[in-house]
């Protein structure tokens, strides 16, 4: 049995995660020409610098657009205010070609329809697409803010006939090129979205078959099949078993001969399962649990028990989307707790309770975790380092084996 029969522990209680706007730091680098304009607090300009704090020295490419008391008091009119805003910056820089208005917590306690006011503003320049999505932590964890961002531009995007094959999702360009590479041997040439600058996003329509690179892309996923594109679903590129499958699901879809998938993959893969056999050493054996975090839990927990050998207390996500985590569910083994959503205390109770050799956790959670002698992994960090495809495998499961490696070190011992 695996753990796509087992029962969902549904948690609807407090949450420990950062909010959509974080995505931004990652999402600017994939569209050299976009603005993303926060429409929100002093809280949220402060969250957006403290987290894009190594890009102090570049050309800024986001800000906040700060509601005020007078605003928050609906004292001012804010859409006037957010139209002058957005004036001043569009002439101060005219590289500037997709504006995003990133709706903010307080934004929508205000009730700000940042849809109407992209529509007015997109209207007035025409040189410029503007969009808007949420990054509100009211209901989001972080890895929403790039969902909603894609989720955003697929109704804009051009239609097609053509057959093709679309990947989702934001990658380093690094982890893209070696995506592009293998496809690219299978005689498939991608087209991705984001796309990069304005007018290079991909069209879609009937003949686009879809794989998702990040498992957060729910919104995008049912919006791409609203323009007529259809999913192919599949286990996520972490590790030499998810790339393969990932690719497998690509190859038959496109009726890729096996010989031909086995020269192309052979190589990658072996060096793949050496870099994990070495890496996962300190891993084999040890427990891990999973609090619900990036949304890449699921993939990840596959990993961690089948390539890395490791036993898993309970896995747990923002969200459950049997569409879309289905494939790897299967290939978990019953066992773990399977939750959905968080009720930090009870979770925390659960965390102590099991005392796992490594807990993948939120940035706010790890310190007082490892305080009370447990080993902990950022979960944030998965996000933001190159985790994806044959190439990366080996850091990938490095990511984790380090803090037992650390904490070992610590105490004098060697895993
Ligand atoms: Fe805080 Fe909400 Fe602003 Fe995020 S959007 S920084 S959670 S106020």
């Amino acid at each position: 049995m695996s753990l796509i029969a087992a029962p969902i522990l549904r948690e609807r209680g407090q949450r420990e995660v950062f909010c959509g706007l974080t995505s931004i730091v990652w999402l600017h680098r994939k569209m050299p020409d976009a603005f993303f304009l926060v429409v929100g607090s002093r809280t949220c300009a402060h969250l957006l610098q403290s987290a894009a704090g190594v890009m102090i020295f570049a050309e800024p490419r986001f800000g906040t657009c700060i509601l005020e008391e007078g605003d928050l008091a609906g004292l001012k009119d804010a859409n006037e205010e957010l139209d002058r805003e957005v004036a001043r910056l569009l002439a101060r820089r005219p590289d500037i070609r997709q504006l995003f208005l990133v709706g903010s917590c307080p934004s929508e306690v205000i009730k700000l329809d940042l849809a109407k006011a992209a529509e007015r503003l997109d209207g007035s320049n025409p040189d410029v697409r503007v969009l808007n999505y949420s990054g509100s932590g009211i209901e989001t964890t972080f890895t929403e803010g790039e969902d909603a961002c894609l989720a955003a531009m697929v109704p804009g995007l051009e239609r097609t006939e053509r057959r093709q094959l679309l990947v989702a999702g934001a990658l380093p360009d690094a982890v893209e090129d070696e995506m592009r590479r293998l496809l690219g041997g299978l005689g498939i040439e991608p087209v991705v979205l984001p796309g990069g600058r304005a007018g290079a996003h991909p069209a879609v329509g009937p003949g686009t078959a879809f794989a998702l690179a990040q498992p957060f892309l729910a919104e995008t996923h049912d919006a791409l099949v609203r323009r007529g594109a259809r999913h192919l679903p599949a286990p996520f590129p972490f590790g030499e078993e998810g790339t393969t499958l990932w690719l497998r699901a690509v190859a038959e879809a496109f009726g890729v001969d096996e010989a031909l998938f086995d020269a192309v993959t052979a190589a990658p893969r072996a060096r793949a399962r050496r870099a994990v056999a070495q890496a996962a050493e300190a891993l084999r054996g040890r427990r891990v649990f999973l609090f619900p975090d990036s949304q890449l839990e699921i993939p990840l927990g596959r990993f961690l028990v089948r390539e890395c050998g490791m036993e898993a207390v309970e896995i747990a996500s923002p969200y459950v989307h049997r569409g879309i985590h289905g494939p790897d569910l299967d290939l978990i083994p019953e066992g773990p707790v399977l939750a959905e959503g968080q009720d930090v205390d009870a979770q925390l109770a659960r965390a102590r309770g099991a005392r796992a050799d490594l807990t993948v956790c939120g940035l706010g959670l790890a310190n007082p975790l490892e305080a009370e002698g447990l080993t902990t992994k950022w979960a944030i960090e998965l996000v933001f380092s190159p985790v994806h495809f044959y190439e990366q495998a080996g850091d990938l499961a490095g990511l984790f084996s380090r803090p037992l490696r650390r904490r070992a070190a610590l105490r004098g011992l060697h895993p």
